[in-house]
């Protein structure tokens, strides 16, 4: 049983985590990307690994927790091949909700002042998880060569414009070249539904990062409902996010910078006095109920996106799963809760959002 050759669509964090896992002596693995790998949504990222937000719906926990497992040795095995370092950034996150969630320890005002100098209190019960976050760009940036350097062919600028069935495999047709595979993999995020008949669509997301001089710095994550600073060491904050329905357009607007520092200086004052470095935008991968879709929708013909606000979270554990499944048959995990035959042909998309990133 397995594949010796396997095609997938998608350069992003969940192609290239499942092409890591797959790629193996006896196992070819092309990845295609319509433009370059890790700049999409994966490169859009805050980081943050907020596994053990809770949030989290159940029908994440499995698959979050199998995912922080793995990230020491995924974020290793990176550097080790790529050469480049992706450090962590934060170990810790103070949460602020309006009501504290079961068996969580409230922060006195002390304790919360001591990790975020000069947080704004009021209205909030803070609380402390232990969660970890990196820079997405320092991923963003060795994930590709990361995966060069383990074999993997990696072709970018190359979009896959559809997969047909070719004898015991598939075609997978380019704009230059049709490539024969043994198995397929769809992880295109946002724009998944282009090759499979999916629920997903893009949820935009305006993000920036602002230095901040001065004394008053903070090591660890400030995060409420409403907004997060994370910091990215040498006096650096990112901020985000919003969540916004803007179809395909990826164009960075004023309004929802000024918005988002106006809510970040709110909860942390001293930004007032940030300057802003850049701004982006990413374009979420959404389902229909906001968890991903994970599933062999054909012979030789399987899906994995809609990772929505976790992907950066959900991605070597995605890709450990996928390439089980693919492989040997079975994905290891209950993974009934990210079935696409969940939608039963809906194609509708709510507003459920099942945490904060
Ligand atoms: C503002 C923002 C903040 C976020 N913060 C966090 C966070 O802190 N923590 C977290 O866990 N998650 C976070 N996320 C979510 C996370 O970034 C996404 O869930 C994750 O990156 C999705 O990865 P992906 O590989 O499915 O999609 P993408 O990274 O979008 O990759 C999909 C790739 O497919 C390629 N593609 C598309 N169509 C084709 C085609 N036909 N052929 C070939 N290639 C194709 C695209 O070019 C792209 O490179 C955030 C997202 C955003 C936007």
């Amino acid at each position: 049983m397995g594949y010796a050759e396997i095609a997938i669509a998608g350069g992003g964090i969940i192609g290239l985590a499942t092409a890591l896992e797959l790629s193996t002596p006896g196992c070819r693995v092309t990845v295609f990307d319509k433009g370059e790998a890790m700049s999409e949504a994966s490169r859009a990222a805050a980081g943050m690994l907020a596994g053990n937000d809770p949030d989290h719906p159940p029908e994440l926990r499995e698959l979050a927790h199998l995912s922080l497992k793995l990230y020491p040795g995924f974020l290793a095995r990176v550097e080790q091949l790529s050469g480049a370092k992706i450090p962590i950034r934060t170990t810790l996150t103070v949460q602020g909700a309006k009501h504290l969630p079961p068996g969580a320890r409230a922060l006195a005002d002390a304790e919360v002042l001591e990790l975020a100098p000069r947080a704004a209190l009021d209205g909030w019960h803070f609380f402390l998880l232990e969660e970890q976050s990196f820079d997405a760009w320092d991923l963003a940036e060795a994930l590709p060569s990361a995966a060069r350097a383990a074999g993997i062919e990696l072709r970018e600028n190359t979009p896959v414009l559809s997969v047909r069935r070719s004898g015991a495999g598939v075609a997978v047709e380019t704009p230059g070249a049709t490539f024969p595979a043994g198995a397929f993999l769809n992880c295109a995020g946002a724009w998944a539904p282009q090759l499979d008949a999916l629920p997903v669509v893009p949820r935009k997301g305006h993000m920036l990062t602002a230095t901040l001089p001065g004394l008053h710095q903070m090591r660890c994550v400030l995060r409420t409902g409403n907004v997060y600073i994370v910091p990215r060491g040498n006096n650096r904050y990112t901020v985000g996010p919003t969540v916004e329905d803007a179809g395909f357009d990826k164009q960075v607007l004023k309004e929802h910078i000024e918005e988002l520092l106006q809510r970040a200086v709110e909860l942390w004052p001293p930004l007032r006095d940030a300057r802003i470095e850049e701004t982006w935008t990413g374009l979420r991968p959404a389902s229909g109920d906001g968890f991903p879709i994970m599933d062999k929708v054909e012979t030789n013909r399987w899906v994995a996106t809609g990772h929505y606000k976790n992907g950066i979270l959900l991605g070597p554990g995605t890709g450990r799963v996928m390439s089980r499944w693919i492989q040997t048959g079975h994905p290891g995990i209950d993974i009934s809760a990210f079935r696409a035959q969940r939608f039963g042909g809906s194609s509708l998309v709510s507003q459920r959002s099942p945490s904060l990133s």
